[in-house]
């Protein structure tokens, strides 16, 4: 499956105004960049737009300001960085109010090919509500919208979609592109056998996404803490382990769901259990192996077991396509993280096509250094699993189609 939607390779830039929507939302310590991730996945459409001869203008959000303009939170230190990419200067139109003066100033002297970032979208209190007149006023600034944030694409907002309403001519970047293209392939048309795998804390927030992909792939893993409310639905003692009893239902439900599609759905038969959470999260912590039948009622599952490990392992090893969605323990603490490695590394070695969705799997992977080993990282966790429940995502929606 491609994606049906005019791209940077349809349009022709040469000597316009494109405002391009990236994703810079990058982890920042003390003003210093900890991780350029986002800012090298964007530059390959920020380089076609630059030999094209487009005037190339960068706006994205950075953290959650709340009551407006923060310094912490400007994107001065992403413009050095970018710069430094990319070997040619970038203009940073520091404007609290974003579309001011100095960005008005700035791109009135671009020439073909410069490069100029605003500041952070959300010091603009209309950003995230999708509100006029700040939608109107970004799109003031250029003739085209280029939409590269995957990470952002599910928000509905001023930069991700109120533009559209201003600006006709748009199109989707390539990180967009392969995104879409990675996830769109999964979930419609993969290479069976199709293994799902979905782990992290809460059941509640994947609900649509186990009801989704359960339609969608051959075999559903699911582990971290959601496994939980599966094995108390199914009856099970889990002790002091994070359960939702108010998703039970919901659980018996989809285990009803799997059989009747002839699904196979994978949940942890041993576990890694303490006396409580990790407290700070990366503490020393004494340990325990036991079945899912034996889990004390005094006790915490904190990571999946060693025979669960090689379950999971065993039924990535023929699949064609893996998707994964969610540590399989507290992987945050040395002690804990053995599930997560044991599948990362499962999915390292197998020659299907991986699919990492984002956030803390992502993180995850990087951090235990397989990252190369993986097909594709989604860049976005929240748009990625709304992705994978399928639904329209609001700044794909607004491109034209081809
Ligand atoms: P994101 O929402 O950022 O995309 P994610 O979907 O990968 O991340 P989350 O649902 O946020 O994952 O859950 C990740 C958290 O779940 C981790 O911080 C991890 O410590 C926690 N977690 C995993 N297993 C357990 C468990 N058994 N008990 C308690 N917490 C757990």
């Amino acid at each position: 499956m491609q994606l049906n939607k005019v791209s940077v390779d349809d349009i022709n830039v040469k000597g316009k105004k494109v405002l391009v929507r990236v994703d810079f939302n990058v982890p920042l310590k003390d003003g210093v960049i900890t991780n350029d991730n986002r800012i090298t996945a964007a530059l390959p459409t920020i380089k076609k737009l630059i030999a094209d001869g487009g005037r190339v203008i960068l706006c994205s959000h950075l953290g959650k300001p709340k009551n407006g303009p923060e310094e912490k939170f400007s994107l001065a230190p992403v413009a050095v960085r970018l710069a430094e990419l990319l070997g040619q200067d970038v203009v940073f139109a520091n404007d609290d109010e974003v579309v001011g003066e100095n960005a008005k100033k700035a791109v009135a002297e671009m020439k073909d090919g410069d490069v100029v970032l605003l500041q952070n979208t959300r010091f603009r209190k209309e950003e995230t509500k999708n509100l006029e007149p700040f939608s109107g006023e970004l799109a003031s600034l250029a003739e085209v919208f280029v939409m590269d944030a995957f990470g952002s694409a599910h928000r509905a907002h001023c930069s991700t979609a109120g533009v559209t309403d201003h600006i006709k001519d748009t199109a989707v970047g390539y990180l967009m592109q392969k995104e879409i293209n990675y996830l769109g392939n999964a979930v419609e048309t993969p290479v069976r056998p199709f293994v799902a795998i979905l782990g992290g804390a809460k059941v509640a927030d994947k609900l649509n996404v186990i009801s989704n992909l359960l339609e969608k792939c051959d075999t559903l893993i699911i582990g971290g803490g959601m496994a939980y409310t599966f094995l108390k639905a199914q009856g099970k003692e889990v002790g002091k382990s994070l359960v939702d009893d108010t998703k039970l239902d919901y659980c018996k439900e989809m285990m009803k769901k799997a059989d009747m599609l002839g699904k196979q759905l994978l949940l942890p038969v041993d576990t890694t259990i303490a006396a409580s959470f990790p407290d700070p999260i990366d503490g020393p912590i004494e340990v325990s192996n036991v079945d899912v039948d034996a889990i004390p009622a005094d006790m915490e599952g904190l990571d999946i077991g060693t025979k669960t490990q090689e379950l999971f392992a065993e039924a990535v090893k023929n699949a064609k396509t893996v998707v994964w969605n969610g540590p399989m323990g507290v992987f945050e603490n040395p002690t804990l993280a053995a599930g997560t490695i044991a599948v990362a590394k499962a999915l390292a070695e197998t020659d299907a096509t991986t699919i990492i969705g984002g956030g803390d799997s992502a993180a995850a992977v990087i951090q235990l250094g397989f990252a190369d080993k993986m097909s594709h990282i989604s860049t976005g966790g929240g748009a990625s699993l709304e992705y994978l429940e399928g639904k329209t995502l609001p700044g794909i929606a607004v491109i034209a189609d081809k």
